[in-house]
């Protein structure tokens, strides 16, 4: 099978955030995708050539829509990990869980290809140690937080609709990303290093954590916009151990 030309004409969900933004810069860097953007926010900065629809996961008809006449869908939209107040439960529910489901239901009712939906390594996490763990490792019996609980239904909707007509689905499930347009991991480690808060350690200090660059190792295809990612970390360890210690009193 060709997947090359499977994914000529592809839908990317959540194609402005952190993760999608990647993507979406190698498949339209190639020049061999036709790349369209489904996303509730408009791009920071549009990438030639890719067409991009402004659209709400939670409504059926703009999902509809947007997984009409597409081979593959890139499922990376997702609802922010936030806290646990009635308002962000339901949006979560919406956008993660109900959201979801209507991307699935779209991708068989149009014909698509491939659906391959963004998941999380937290499904199977439920605090003990996981070593050793593969796709037949169950989920977590109770998830560490309701975001991932969330996660972990989107990815049985995705993982059940595989073979459904001539729909395969897959689940990728990275633990932390990390990469240039990153709003969470770096801007956090760096605010709380500069409040001198990085004198802690979690476990015994051996913990191991497993990491993906959000650009798959080939890089961020635009330096005009690429972030300097290790000089944030140069840049925080700097402020922690020489400039806030000869600032001290
Ligand atoms: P992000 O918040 O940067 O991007 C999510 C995108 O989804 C945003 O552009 C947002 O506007 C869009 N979106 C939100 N609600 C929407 C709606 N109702 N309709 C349409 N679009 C909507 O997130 P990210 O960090 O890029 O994460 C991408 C995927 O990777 C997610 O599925 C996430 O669960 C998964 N993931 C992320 C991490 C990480 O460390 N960032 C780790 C594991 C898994």
């Amino acid at each position: 099978e060709n997947l090359e030309a499977i994914i000529r004409n592809c839908l990317v969900t959540g194609g402005n955030g952190f993760l999608g933004q990647h993507l979406v810069a190698q498949l339209a860097d190639s020049g061999e995708y036709e790349v369209t953007v489904f996303d509730i926010r408009p791009p920071v900065i549009p990438f030639p050539g890719v067409k991009y629809i402004t659209g709400d996961l939670t409504k059926e008809v703009d999902v509809d829509a947007a997984c009409k006449g597409k081979n593959v869908v890139f499922h990376c939209a997702t609802a922010a990990p936030t806290a646990a107040n009635a308002a962000n439960l339901k949006l979560m529910d919406a956008v993660n869980v109900q959201g979801t489901r209507s991307v699935v239901e779209a991708c068989a009712r149009h014909g698509v290809s491939r659906l391959v939906y963004t998941s999380s390594a937290s499904v199977v996490f439920d605090g003990s140690p996981l070593v050793k763990v593969d796709e037949s490792t169950p989920y977590a019996a109770r998830h560490m937080d309701y975001y991932t609980g969330t996660k972990a239904q989107g990815e049985v909707a995705v993982l059940a609709a595989n073979g459904r007509g001539g729909l395969r689905t897959l689940a990728l499930r990275p633990s932390g990303i990390f990469g240039e347009h990153d709003t969470l991991l770096v801007p956090s480690v760096a605010s709380n290093a500069a409040r001198g808060k990085l004198k802690y350690i979690i476990g015994s200090g051996r913990n191991c954590m497993d990491w993906t660059y959000a650009g798959n190792g080939l890089g961020y295809p635009r330096p005009s916009v690429r972030l300097p990612f290790h000089l944030v970390f140069f840049i925080a360890l700097l402020m922690q151990y020489v400039i806030l210690p000869l600032l001290a009193p």
